[in-house]
């Protein structure tokens, strides 16, 4: 029986492996502008991208800069976004946020990670999100629930918490990947390392992983 963790050399193999089955793999939140983007990653937690992707296009139209969601109705906006889980919640983060940014910066998006995790409601993965989708700044890998199932699967990384996933992912990982490794793991997630019934008899990574044919419901 494999172990649970892949050596070094399997890693960068498998890594190698889905790299190149998935090229086009993107960041698949629809946004025009830096405000967009960060008002899409707030309300993207825990929400199918296609259902945040529904519900944007009025959202954007409604409010189109930071100083519009710091001023918005707390209520008006929630009821915008209320296909969205936690939209509540969400509404105030997003109103925190902006607050914040007006106050702090200006009115305009921090370009650092120190800045960003500073605000409410940005942590490290949305930070990432950011940094690299507004900016082209990439200080390390976005670490979304498909990314900590995948890495916990296939071996790339031992750790439960995101921070540690990530770092452990930033050792196995080439530098110039972390913009998009992150949505690599997710399009192979989507298609083949389904959550409940992974199709491993047609992955890729197949022979390297230590869950090949063992991962229902894992
Ligand atoms: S072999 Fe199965 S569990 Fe492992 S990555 Fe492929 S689909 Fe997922």
């Amino acid at each position: 029986m494999q172990s649970a963790l892949l050596g070094k050399e399997e890693a960068k193999k498998a890594i190698a492996l889905l790299r190149s089955s998935y090229k086009d793999a993107h960041y698949y939140l629809d946004f025009k502008n830096d405000i967009d983007l960060v008002v899409a990653a707030i309300i993207s937690a825990q929400t199918r991208d296609e259902v945040v992707n529904s519900i944007t296009p009025a959202l954007f139209s409604r409010y189109r800069t930071v100083q519009d969601y710091a001023r918005a109705d707390e209520a008006e906006l929630a009821g915008y976004i209320s296909r969205v889980s936690f939209a509540a919640a969400k509404a105030k983060n997003i109103i925190r946020t902006c607050s914040a940014i007006m106050e702090r910066h200006g009115g305009k998006i921090p370009r650092t990670m120190e800045q960003l995790v500073e605000l409410p409601g940005i942590g490290r993965k949305t930070a990432n999100t950011i940094l690299i989708n507004a900016y082209g700044i990439v200080e390390g890998i976005p670490v979304d629930t498909w990314v900590i199932k995948l890495s916990g699967r296939i071996g790339l990384s031992g750790s439960k918490d995101p921070e540690g996933i990530e770092r452990d992912l930033m050792g196995l990982v080439d530098r110039e990947d972390w913009r998009n490794f992150g949505y690599v793991l997710k399009a192979h997630g989507k298609a083949i390392c389904q959550s409940q019934v992974p199709l491993c008899s047609k992955c890729v990574i197949n022979k390297l992983c230590p869950k090949n044919g063992v991962a229902k419901n894992r």
